[in-house]
């Protein structure tokens, strides 16, 4: 049986439904739910995203119809999950929670939609990863809110239409461009969450600080704010292992000083990258003699998972300007030498930094 689970009523209760260990993600663990913003207001920054959605569900409830369904695409840790655990909320309505990883058949999808009450929404994380025939029977389940399902087999088979209560779908993606263009273009809203600023992760430590009962001086939580990678999720964590150290070393309270000793402890560096940063960079320097290579060769020689680099180690590399993305491949940008400390392999024009 696939489902997860489904939060029943249109008061999603606080605090959040414990997940089951069976969880799809393996995400909604009890920490991160302790942490997780509960609603759209609560949440910092993505203020455009929030603004549009807080429209369509404002809309949605004034009309007493179900919202249109919507599309989220971007890094992990983002806030893709705590938009499709808030938005239920926001509306009143139940959610269900599914993984695109875990529906490998269209039966496995099946008591999802036939669960699905009138309004509610169903949360596919990683939709990317839904094979073509479960994406194919989802097709007329979000356009016309019904399934055809095929009874028996060979001649004897015959298609029975069944109708669903109308519902939402809500699909989180790491990957839009693995999706198919049709099941694209049945999601109404579509939008992509960007990394985080340092002012907003610094907002976001110091709530979490004080949800988690831990003193934290401003330039402290500035400080995690900066080492996390513009990502929420992995600020959260810095922020528990820094509230672990100070615990440990000097009796709780957080100070700048603290703050710097546990995240050195963890091999964070200026920029905020770790080890697995460090050593993606340093293995196209080394191995590739700074690229372009392709991103396939430079997991293998790192005996990483491709997906872990593309989903999760590529896009901030990328966005700090470190490595670029060339027809040929992956090639080390002028900073990325100067962070390295190296200097770049000779005869090599470099790129510009723009
Ligand atoms: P994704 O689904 O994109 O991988 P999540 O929604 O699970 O990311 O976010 C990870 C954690 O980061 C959440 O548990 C939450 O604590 C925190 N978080 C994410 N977005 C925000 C936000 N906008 N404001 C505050 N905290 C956030």
């Amino acid at each position: 049986m696939p489902r997860e689970r489904i939060l029943s009523g249109d008061d999603l209760p606080e605090p959040e439904p414990v997940q089951t260990a069976a969880s799809p993600t393996g995400k909604l663990r009890d920490d991160e739910i302790a942490l997780r913003p509960k609603h759209m207001n609560e949440m910092v920054g993505q203020r455009k995203v929030a603004e549009r959605l807080g429209i369509a569900v404002d809309a949605a409830r004034k009309r007493k119809e179900p919202l249109g369904h919507i599309l989220l695409d971007g890094p992990p840790g983002l806030g893709k999950t705590t938009f499709a655990t808030c938005i239920p909320r926001d509306l009143g309505v139940a959610l269900q929670i599914a993984s695109g990883a875990a529906l490998a058949a269209p039966k496995d999808l099946l008591p999802y939609l036939t669960n699905a009450e009138e309004g509610s929404i169903l949360f596919i994380d990683e939709i990317h990863r839904l094979p073509k025939a479960v994406e194919e029977f989802m097709y007329p389940a979000m356009e016309d809110f019904r399934v055809d399902i095929t009874l028996g087999e060979g001649a004897g088979a015959r298609t029975v239409n069944m109708k669903l209560r109308p519902f939402t779908v809500i699909g989180a993606t790491t990957r839009s461009g693995l999706l198919s263009a049709p099941l694209r273009d049945r999601f109404q809203i579509r939008e992509h969450l960007e990394f985080y600023s340092n002012a907003e992760l610094t907002e976001i430590v110091g709530r979490n600080a004080a949800k988690l009962r831990v003193e934290i001086e401003d330039d402290a939580a500035g400080k995690i704010a900066h080492c996390s990678r513009g990502t929420p999720r992995i600020a959260n964590n810095r922020l528990r292992w820094v509230r672990d150290y100070s615990t440990s070393r000097a009796g709780g309270h957080i100070t700048l000083a603290i703050a710097e000793a546990a995240l050195n402890m963890l091999g964070i560096d200026i920029l905020g990258l770790d080890a697995q940063d460090r050593k993606y960079l340093e293995t196209i320097n080394r191995v590739f003699h700074g690229g372009p290579a392709g991103v396939e060769a430079i997991a293998h020689t790192m005996n990483a998972a491709l997906d872990t680099l593309v989903d999760e180690v590529e896009p901030f590399l990328l966005r700090s300007e470190l490595v670029v993305r060339t027809p040929r491949g992956r090639k080390l940008t002028a900073r990325a030498y100067e962070h390295l400390g190296t200097a770049p392999p000779p005869d090599e024009p470099q790129l510009p930094l723009f």
